[in-house]
């Protein structure tokens, strides 16, 4: 049957569009906040030694081999974690596993994009709570918004900032429905909150190997929480979500290249101290970070983004972000570049192009 409007889709989806950042191909893609030291040492021996069965048969149900794996990396058992194809997937069907239709989701502003579009593709409301002048989660907003799912991004994404400790906890205390912690970022922040999931059984932790890991074209991503919450986002996620390929990439990864992952992160951790200094050389005032990008404001990002892309520089520019008055974001409009922090060799080009058309925009 028909909608009302004559279209044959769901009136809901009217409003959504396909997710479409600027792609096109450039030299330096500063733009998605993947791993730009490459892949981890030990794929490329993984994927060759592997033989027809990855590709002929269907892979593990509930991939149990990388949940053992991924358990072990975290500290907890395996009866706590849940793999999905990319934390994209695991965030979908919690969202889902979660919250009936109509109800409501508490979603930080400005945060993680595709949030509010997975709340509205499973038929929720979404409750957006500006960040406080530190970038930090608004606490008695949040609880206000009486949300069924709270979802908090930490380090958060486009601003890099992680919310403070005291902050998680309350609202891990005082939420009343599912606080999904999304900490795609964790391992360049050098902190999480899995410790949490001792004295909440309502805390559900998202996690990637597209960042630290480097495995971003692969699509592996998993949760964390307490058993009973895990079977019901393994409903939602069904079986056969992580393919054969991608498991054992990422399995040989987690048993062979842990030091090479830690490795990467310190360097992005030094690189994204000197990029935000040389980024104040230029005159703009980055928002503090603790992932492996900045947030640097501007106004015209859109143009300036787009000039940097003609100069093969992708970044990802946001226009009118939330800002609390005050701040660098506010100033400059709510603009900003976010910029994938890599090897130096990336960013001192990308640093010069961007120096050339700031002066063109002054
Ligand atoms: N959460 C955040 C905050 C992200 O920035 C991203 C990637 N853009 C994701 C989740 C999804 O990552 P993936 O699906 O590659 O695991």
């Amino acid at each position: 049957m028909s909608s009302a409007s004559g279209l044959i889709g769901r009136e809901s989806y009217a409003g959504i569009s396909l997710y479409a950042p600027d792609r096109r191909p450039c030299a330096i893609d500063l733009s998605d906040n993947t791993n730009l030291w490459g892949a981890p040492p030990s794929a490329a021996s993984a994927l060759q030694e592997m033989t027809g069965a990855p590709m002929t048969r269907y892979p593990e149900l509930y991939a149990g081999s990388l949940k053992d794996a991924l358990a072990e990396y975290i500290g907890v058992g395996a009866d706590q974690i849940v793999t999905g194809c990319g934390s994209d997937d695991v965030l979908d069907s919690a969202i889902r596993a979660f919250a009936e239709p109509g109800d409501r989701v508490a979603v930080p502003d400005p945060s993680f994009a595709m949030i509010p579009i997975f709340a509205r593709m499973n038929s929720l409301d979404t409750a957006l709570v500006p960040l406080t002048s530190t970038y930090d989660i608004d606490v008695e907003r949040t609880l206000e918004a009486e949300a069924r799912i709270t979802y908090l991004c930490s380090p958060n994404n486009p601003t890099g900032a992680s919310f403070s400790r005291k902050s998680i906890e309350e609202i891990v205390d005082r939420a009343s429905g599912l606080v999904l912690v999304d900490e795609a970022y964790a391992e360049f922040a050098g902190r999480s909150v899995t410790d949490l999931l001792e004295r909440s059984d309502r805390l559900l932790i998202t996690r990637t190997m597209s960042k630290a890991f480097g495995l971003a074209g692969l699509r592996v991503g998993y949760a964390i929480g307490a058993p009973n919450l895990i079977r019901e986002v393994e409903k939602s996620r069904g079986p056969y979500k992580v393919n054969a390929i991608a498991e054992g990439v990422a399995l040989s990864t987690l048993r062979n290249d842990m030091a090479w992952v830690r490795a990467n992160v310190d360097a992005a951790i030094g690189n994204r101290v000197r990029l935000i200094d040389s980024l104040r050389d230029l005159g703009v005032e980055p928002l503090p970070s603790s992932a492996n990008f900045v947030l640097a404001p501007v106004p015209n990002a859109g143009r300036i983004a787009h000039e940097l892309r003609g100069r093969g520089i992708g970044v990802r520019p946001f226009e009118g972000l939330t800002s609390a008055p005050g701040t660098s974001l506010a100033a400059a409009g709510g603009d900003a570049l976010r910029i994938t922090v890599g090897p130096w060799d990336l960013l001192a080009p990308a640093l010069d192009a961007l120096r050339e058309v700031l002066a063109c925009f002054a």
